[in-house]
């Protein structure tokens, strides 16, 4: 049989390594600028087009290549980084498998200038599919610039694959993010479409940091900071209170290198246990330095996967270090030196800080106590939920609790602070006005009630969340969300990424009731907002709504909605702290019950628990 085995021509091979290399436009963009960086640039400016479906240019003022290398460099495996398989292990380049520029060249048309600084004159290469169509000198400034144009027009199947441009540019700001962050030395500027995304003058990682993410950020960030014979680390954590319901900020450098890190990312989230709401995640900026011997960072054609000999001793190092820096910004607002004044304890998490409210009957006489009680027990009986019918129908031999001590026992439900006497405690709730007094608040949280069949527990905050999300979507369904016009508009300021994300959003949101429209480059300018909204911070819902609809492609417009409107609902509903009077709680449960779905909130969790009897018997054994 005859030999059937070929060596691939080299242009097939480029084409099948770039489809690890190349996966969309935001891969050319990382390793384009990747490239200038370790070509030592200060300054790097990028232009894309469409996207970068159309054009990603990538110009530096580093160190240029010669006549030879620029040819040199589109081949594959050629590289200047690394000579020999060791030097993997002592690398601190971004690059050195020397497969970027030949995998970009086999999928798109790409151009490059270049010149050696102090060289006269420059290069100018054309290349198509690999092949190289001119070669010759040029007048160019010192530096390189690359041109990416087409990309995968050889490969309709790659192209057919790409998402929408918002998706697209979304992923590009992210590379781009990830590179200026890495980098906080080197100038950077960014152009899409013709309008500057980003323009970042070299300067220290917090003002980096600011820059991409917005002046909010100030703020936000707790720094980090540890020396270790194995590590440095440092960097920055997000306060608990502005952790966000998307995973947005998590970032780890190695290196001057972004990597993901699954091992690690747990490291951090331990230290911020218990400081989190169930479903938000911290926010992290973590820079680490080690032995590039003791990584490795060959693992996947994108280096964002590296392998830690230590990945413990990270691990611990990580979460103690984090957790030292939460514990001195609570404890000790005034240790950072830079910004002192930002460091002011976090706010109190309730709206209210009232006492619990005790009913206290002026006309009680406790030494009336034996003559009153059949007036009680008369006045147990009329209500279906008291507290000794349920006791009553247990089945247990005791007798009947008198009413005082079904008192006793609310009112320890009800976690008053101070213990009070006991003549005092017959007084909590006053003997008539126990019909009123239906719920009771527990730890300013719930709402509990007692009937025949056990007890019902109603989760005050969720409740209300269940009823505005109800009435929000009743609203939209017949067209008539009623709005407030806002006496002064109020301005809300976006990272360029985000900009570019909810300029989409501004028919949906118009929809649900804000008035609002683009006000220059990365603003909005918010003139109305819905009814039902008193007083938001509109900074943080419309950054919170933005997040919830970051994942938009995935949904429908109607899931969309619902999803806003339950985010919305959520920064509108009571908070767990407030404490309510007996009328309000009595409200909310009305209201709850005359929900379609009362049972669970919003965004699915449960409302309501009823705990029956044989629950209760059963904590009691
Ligand atoms: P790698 O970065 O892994 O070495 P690339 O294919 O990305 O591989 O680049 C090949 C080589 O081309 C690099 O090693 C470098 O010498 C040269 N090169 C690429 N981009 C630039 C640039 N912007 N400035 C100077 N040299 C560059
Ligand atoms: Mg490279």
């Amino acid at each position: 049989m005859a030999d059937i085995i070929r060596l691939l021509p080299d242009n097939v091979a480029n084409q099948i390594a770039a489809g690890e290399v190349v996966q969309r436009p935001a891969s050319v963009v990382k390793e384009l600028l990747e490239n200038s960086v370790d070509a030592d640039a200060s300054e790097v400016h990028l232009v894309v087009n469409e996207s970068g479906k159309t054009l990603i240019q990538v110009s530096d003022n580093g160190k240029g290549m010669s006549e030879t290398d620029a040819r040199m460099a589109l081949e594959r495996h050629a590289t200047s980084k690394i000579q020999k398989a060791e030097d993997i292990f002592s690398i601190l380049t971004k690059g050195f498998r020397g497969e970027a520029l030949a995998s970009i060249a086999a999928v798109a048309k790409l151009q490059m200038r270049t010149r050696l600084r102090g060289s006269e004159l420059g290069t100018e290469l054309k290349v198509a599919a690999n092949e190289i169509e001119s070669q010759e000198f040029c007048q160019c400034p010192e530096g390189t610039t690359i041109k990416v144009q087409n990309l995968f027009y050889n490969i309709p199947a790659r192209r057919n694959f790409l998402k929408s441009n918002q998706v697209e540019l979304r992923h590009i700001i992210d590379e781009f993010e990830r590179v200026a962050m890495a980098h906080p030395e080197v100038a950077f500027r960014f152009e899409h479409n013709n309008s500057e995304l980003f323009h970042l003058e070299p300067s220290t990682l917090r003002q980096r940091i600011v820059n991409i993410f917005g002046k909010r950020y100030n703020e936000k960030l707790v720094p980090v900071s540890e020396d270790t014979e194995l590590i440095k680390l440092e960097g920055f954590v997000g306060k608990p209170e502005f952790a966000k319901k998307s995973r947005g900020e998590q970032f780890f450098f190695v290196n001057h290198r972004y990597i993901r890190n699954p091992y690690l990312h747990k490291a951090v989230q331990k230290a911020f246990e218990g400081l989190l709401q169930d479903d938000s995640h911290p926010s992290y900026f973590l820079f680490m330095e080690l032995d590039p011997a003791r990584i490795d960072v060959n693992i996947h054609p994108t280096k964002t996967e590296i392998k830690f000999e230590d990945e413990r001793v990270i691990h611990s190092i990580i979460r103690t270090a984090v957790k030292h820096s939460l514990g001195q910004y609570n404890i000790a607002p005034s240790l950072d030196f830079e910004h002192d004044q930002q460091y002011a304890p976090p706010p109190p998490t309730h709206k209210s800080v009232e006492a619990p409210g005790i009913y206290i009957d002026p006309n009680f006489n406790p030494f009336h106590k034996e003559a009153e009680k059949p007036a009680v027990s008369g006045s147990n009986t009329s209500r279906p939920s008291s507290g000794s019918s349920s006791f009553g129908g247990s089945g247990y031999s005791n007798p009947r609790p008198t009413s005082r001590e079904s008192h006793q026992w609310e009112s320890l439900l009800s976690q008053i602070p101070e213990i009070p006497d006991e003549a005092e405690q017959s007084q909590l709730i006053p003997e008539e006005g126990l019909n009123k007094v239906a719920y009771i608040q527990v730890g300013r949280k719930y709402l509990l009630k007692a009937h025949g069949e056990g007890l019902m527990l109603i989760h005050q905050a969720r409740a209300h969340q269940r009823i505005i999300f109800e009435k929000m979507m009743a609203s939209l369904a017949n067209q008539q969300v009623a709005a407030q016009q806002l006496l002064f508009p109020v301005q809300v300021t976006f990272s360029a990424g985000d900009f570019s994300q909810i300029k989409e959003l501004l028919p949906t949101l118009r929809e649900m009731g804000f008035d609002l429209d683009e006000f220059g480059q990365k603003e909005l300018i918010v003139h109305g907002i819905p009814l039902f909204l008193e007083n938001p911070d509109l900074d943080q819902i419309l950054h919170q709504l933005l997040e919830e609809a970051k994942d938009y492609n995935s949904h429908s417009k109607e899931e969309l909605q619902e999803k806003m409107a339950a985010e919305m609902a959520k920064v509108a509903a009571l908070k767990v702290g407030t404490v309510l009077e007996p009328q309000a709680m009595a409200h909310l449960v009305d209201e709850l019950f005359g929900c379609s779905s009362p049972y669970i909130s919003p965004e699915g969790r449960p409302t309501i628990i009823n705990l029956a009897l044989n629950d209760l018997d059963k904590t009691f054994t």
